[in-house]
């Protein structure tokens, strides 16, 4: 057995789990980061009266400067954009319901208010497959805010309003979008603008990047909900979904606990699992596709070690006395294997990237007494990406196999995954370092 590995077992007895993957012996908020982006700011961009001449410039901006969106739109005009629906679609927007005709839905029967939304519901469906979102069928939004309790209770399915009405149809200025909609949004706000005027259009990609230079990120109806805790019901009433203690990360994040064993790194999991390395959060989910970040990383490598507290101070303004990984920050500090990110932080919550991960994997190795063989970087396609400083971290641990290619590509600034952190660790686990015993 080698030293590492013995040492791994000593340390799954004592400590039962090792590493700050592992929440059961960490601070509560840290059990909350699992579940909770901190300070994360979200907001959803809407857009009515669609599809138009200005879906696609609008689809572009949207793409261009990352953002998703929710479409509400009028089905009497979905057959002459039938490939702007699709694209919305397929490009992760959300596809709601504003009315096959646009009438004052407070001065229609029951019976028409059910067909200008079923009339709509049917055109989405032939046109994209989608039945509708979540549970509920198409989100609604009423043409010209024409609603009452009639008319939630006919509608059937959640109704829409927003926080931000950006009045762009009436002043047809880009920079008016930009400035009144950047000053009057506020976390959880829904903006509503239109699909039918060009200077939204032109002026949405500036908007988006002044939005998300002020923190926030651009979701759909659907994400915004979701992430605040909220599961939308049908005939019922929404403005907004301001943070009320529920502030999940993106959705795309998780993966469904019960189907784990169809994960591709379970092997690895459930090898970290059994060894004690990296146990579930204080949910008791592992939570495979969540993000490893530089401070549970160096946690981890730390706890292998058998790092324990000097009460060393880390002297980095992001990692006080005190703080789940502050031991381990100043260990790996005094032998060099990681270093902060600049002006005096550690970047201790900021997901670690490949290149970073490969440096500090490769500072180990060394520590442990490794001599990896010469590796040609050129094997990567995008080896020219890969920065200076991490070149040999990059050779290193490719030569040893610890770190594989993505593809053809290396991809240098991608991040990590706990599953792909279970992976890496099941290879550090079973590599033989100069010095170990082996049996
Ligand atoms: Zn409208």
């Amino acid at each position: 057995m080698s030293r590492l590995r013995a040492r791994i077992l000593a340390l799954g007895l004592t400590l039962v789990v090792v590493g700050a993957l592992s929440v059961s012996m960490l601070p509560v908020t840290y059990a909350a980061s699992e579940y909770d982006c901190p300070g994360q700011k979200l907001a959803a961009l809407t857009f009515d009266d669609g599809p138009s001449a200005y879906s696609d410039q609008i689809l572009d901006a949207l793409r261009d400067h990352g953002a998703k969106a929710t479409f509400f739109m009028n089905g009497y005009k979905m057959w002459s954009y039938p490939d702007a629906v699709r694209r919305m679609a397929r490009e992760g927007h959300q596809v709601a319901n504003h009315t096959y005709n646009h009438p004052y839905l407070a001065q229609c029967t029951d019976q028409q208010i059910r067909q200008e939304l079923d009339a709509t519901a049917q055109v989405i469906t032939s046109l994209t497959g989608l039945t509708g979102t979540g549970e509920t069928g198409f989100y609604m939004r009423p043409p010209y805010f024409s609603y009452n309790e009639r008319v939630l209770a006919a509608a059937g399915v959640p109704v829409v309003w927003c926080t931000v009405d950006s009045s762009d149809w009436k002043y047809q200025s880009a920079d008016r979008l930009v400035s009144y909609v950047s000053s009057q949004l506020q976390d959880g706000g829904i903006v509503l603008m239109h699909e039918t005027v060009k200077s939204t259009a032109q002026g949405l990609g500036r908007l988006i990047d002044t939005l998300k230079a002020q923190g926030y990120e651009l979701v759909t109806v659907d994400e915004l909900f979701w992430r605040r805790g909220i599961t939308p019901q049908p005939s019922t009433y929404y403005t907004s979904a301001p943070n009320t203690g529920i502030n999940r990360c993106a959705r795309a994040l998780y993966f469904d606990e019960s189907k784990l064993d169809t994960h591709w790194a379970y092997e690895s999991i459930c090898y970290v699992k059994e060894k004690g390395l990296m146990t579930g959060n204080a949910y008791g989910e592992f939570t495979p596709n969540f993000p490893l970040t530089r401070g549970m990383f160096v946690t981890i490598l730390g706890r292998m070690e058998g790092v324990e507290d000097a009460g060393v101070d880390t002297g980095f303004a992001d990692v006080p006395q005190g703080h789940y990984a502050a031991p381990y920050v100043a260990w790996a500090k005094e032998k060099g294997i990681m270093i902060g990110t600049g002006e005096g932080f550690f970047g201790v919550d900021r997901p670690i990237t490949r290149q970073e991960l490969a440096v500090t994997l490769a500072r180990y190795g060394t520590m442990r007494g490794l001599e990896p063989e010469p590796f040609d970087l050129t094997a990567y396609q995008d080896h020219e990406q890969i920065a200076e400083w991490a070149k040999q971290g990059v050779a290193d641990c490719s030569a040893l196999g610890w770190l594989k290619g993505v593809g053809e590509n290396f991809e240098p600034l991608g991040n990590t995954t706990r599953a792909m952190g279970a992976v890496i660790l099941q290879r550090l686990c079973e590599s033989t370092f100069p010095g170990d015993s082996q049996e």
